[in-house]
Formats: C-alpha cells, sequence, structure tokens
C-alpha cells in the first residue's frame, strides 16, 4: 500500500502538464506531459521574438522546428514562447528586446543592425563573398563564430546561426537596368553591405520588413526590392507587380540569426546549453535544406506558371561598377575600426582557401558533367 501511494504520488507529479508550443501561430499550442525524472528538475521557460510575420514559411519553420526539438531533448523542461511580429510589432526591434531581456531569445539577421553596431553586418552574408557551404565552414571551423561573439558580447547577446536561405536572386525591377546609369536615384530594398554598395553606384537603398514589402513596391515608395528567392518571393507576389527578376551577386549565402540574451545563456545549467546548441544547429542546417528544396520546386515552376517573369543578369559593367564599390567600401571599413578589419581579413582569407577547394570539386564537377550533356 506505503509503494503504491509513493508511485500514486510520482505520477501526480509526472502528470504535471507543460505548454510547448508546436504549431506556427503565435497563440498555439500542445500539451505535453513531463517524465517523472524531469518533473524533479528545473524548467526553463523562454521567450523568442522574431521578425517575421505570424506562419511565415520557412523562416518560422525553423524557429518551431527549435523549440520543439528542445522541449523533446530536455524532457519538457525547455518551454519555448514564440511571438511573431504581429504579437510584438517590432519586426527589426529584435536585438534591442533581448538586449533589455524583455524577450530571451530571438531570430532574426545580423545585418538588420548595422545601423546599431556596425560590426553586424558581416555575420549573414557579403556581396561577392562566400557560399553557404564555405560560410558554415569559416563561421564553425574557421574561426567566424568566434568572431560572432566578439561583436555581440559587448551588448549582452550571442548570436547563433540561425538558417540559410542559400544564393539569393538580385531582385524584382519594374525596369531593365542596361547600365549603372539606370540605378541612379533607384529607390530599392535591399539591406546590409549590398545596401552600401547600392549607395556607393548612385542607387537609394533602404530596409523594410517582409511584412510591409508588397505594398512598398505596389504603391511606388520603392522601385525595386530584393527579398531571398523562388522559395519565398514567388508566393509573395512580386511578380505581379515587377516583371524583372535578376540574378544574384549581392547575398550568396544568407543566414539567419538566433539571438541569445547573454545573461540569460550564462545562468542555464551545461545540459539545457547544450540541448539549445544542437537544436539551433540542427534548425538552422534543416533551414538551409529546406530552403534548396523549395528554391528548387518553386523554380521550376516559374516557366510553367509565370511566363511573364522576365529572368536577367546584371551586364558585366554594371557588376564591376558594383564590384568596385564593394571593395572601395572594405577598405575604408578596415582602416576605420580595427575588429572590422579583423573580421574582413579573416573572410577574406577564408574565401581564398575555400574558394580554390570549391573550384576544384563543385565547379569542376559541374563542368565534366555539363559536358557529358
Ligand atoms: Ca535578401
Amino acid at each position: 500500500m506505503k509503494a503504491i501511494l509513493k508511485q500514486g504520488a510520482t505520477l501526480a507529479t509526472a502528470l504535471l502538464t507543460v505548454t510547448t508550443l508546436t504549431g506556427c501561430g503565435e497563440n498555439s499550442s500542445t500539451q505535453q506531459t513531463v517524465s517523472p525524472a524531469a518533473a524533479e528538475k528545473e524548467s526553463y521557460n523562454l521567450r523568442l521574438a522574431h521578425t517575421w510575420p505570424t506562419k511565415f514559411p520557412i523562416f518560422g519553420d525553423a524557429i518551431h522546428n527549435m523549440a520543439t526539438m528542445a522541449s523533446k531533448m530536455s524532457d519538457g523542461r525547455i518551454n519555448i514562447t514564440i511571438d511573431s511580429k504581429n504579437k510584438h510589432k517590432a519586426p527589426l526591434g529584435i536585438f534591442d528586446m533581448v538586449k533589455s531581456g524583455q524577450y530571451d531569445m530571438g531570430h532574426s539577421a545580423s545585418y538588420y543592425w548595422k545601423g546599431k553596431v556596425s560590426n553586424t553586418l558581416f555575420f549573414t552574408t557579403m556581396p561577392f563573398g562566400m557560399t553557404a557551404p564555405e560560410q558554415y565552414a569559416w563561421r564553425y571551423y574557421g574561426g567566424g563564430q568566434e568572431l560572432a561573439e566578439k561583436v555581440y558580447a559587448p551588448h549582452n547577446l550571442i548570436t547563433f546561426p540561425g538558417g540559410n536561405t542559400g544564393n539569393q536572386m538580385g531582385g524584382w525591377f519594374q525596369k531593365e537596368i542596361n547600365t549603372i546609369e539606370d540605378l541612379q536615384g533607384l529607390k530599392m530594398r535591399i539591406p546590409g553591405f549590398a545596401g552600401e554598395v547600392l549607395a556607393k553606384v548612385g542607387a537609394k537603398p533602404t530596409n523594410i520588413p517582409a511584412g510591409e514589402l508588397y505594398t512598398a513596391l505596389e504603391r511606388g515608395t520603392i522601385d525595386a526590392l530584393e527579398w531571398v528567392g523562388p522559395s519565398l518571393d514567388l508566393r509573395m507576389g512580386f511578380h505581379k507587380i515587377a516583371p524583372y527578376y535578376y540574378t544574384g551577386w549581392h547575398e550568396p549565402a544568407t543566414e539567419l540569426q538566433f539571438l541569445i540574451n547573454k545573461e540569460k545563456w550564462a545562468s542555464f545549467p551545461a545540459d539545457i546549453q547544450e540541448i539549445l546548441r544542437v537544436a539551433m544547429r540542427t534548425a538552422a542546417y534543416d533551414m538551409y535544406a529546406q530552403s534548396q528544396h523549395e528554391s528548387a520546386k518553386n523554380w521550376a515552376s516559374i516557366k510553367t506558371e509565370y511566363p511573364n517573369i522576365q529572368v536577367k543578369s546584371f551586364p558585366t559593367a554594371v557588376l564591376q561598377a558594383m564590384k568596385s564599390a564593394n571593395d572601395t567600401l572594405i577598405a575604408e571599413r578596415s582602416a576605420a575600426d580595427p575588429l572590422a578589419k579583423e573580421i574582413i581579413d579573416s573572410q577574406a582569407a577564408y574565401l581564398s582557401t575555400a574558394r580554390a577547394w570549391t573550384k576544384i570539386s563543385d565547379q569542376s564537377y559541374f563542368q565534366t558533367v555539363e559536358a557529358l550533356k
């Protein structure tokens, strides 16, 4: 009888339920039962704010995958509540909200913070820079993560890779770009260092959150925009208002980010930190695979379902002008800021080594296989 009572008490403890977010909605939740072992340990209820609209595909999937994995791997002890921009109303306020502790975690893109902390712009993607495999190699094995932590630590933040889109398309234009003069005064939504390159060649870059892009282009607030690529662009309908779809030069490997409040992170025991680290890393890589899948699938549909889209590449002279502007701006940043120089030198050295391998492996393979057709 005594044994049965004890078992009953344990079961009662075990049947304490915790709320775990599994759906993509702001408030969707399921009841998950924790095991007896977990019920005796401390639980961690974290709040995450992200830049994207509610139920935003791919980017939102990465966040929810991470939260679900963290919950399951911790036996229900990690519970992450996810607020979209529809809830917190500050899509470009994630840095500040996580820094202050208003939220424990965030999901966004590092280059959105270049106006606050200029060196954050190096950890998303760089024009004419590394591809996703090269950049992941740099981030995880070539010193990239250490440099990212050096940039974010003074702001009470830690950043981790948050999912890669792969190579992005150069954007949607209402008019063809034939010469560099066609970019003069062109109002374009384009964030990060690419925006600075465009400003240098005479365009007027701006950053606008995802949820406002279509309206901005339709109403003429902007003349052109870049967003991601076929994985996300077609479902946003940009082709209805801008028929020219240019190939990319500016974002060869856009990596999103998970942000964590540094003090909060330091308060977690080692097992909780490791579960979160593994969940974030796995979700980030999974988003890269999902992006490749969605891009390939949607690209295949362009000819049949979207026959009016005109796919173009920028003329060589335009690209040369942008590359020249890029190199000038990089040199200026390097001269002005020792930490910027450290990051720029690290990326340049890594790109040089990694690209030599990409060329003899992937590029040679493509050429070999294409020549057989
Ligand atoms: Ca983009």
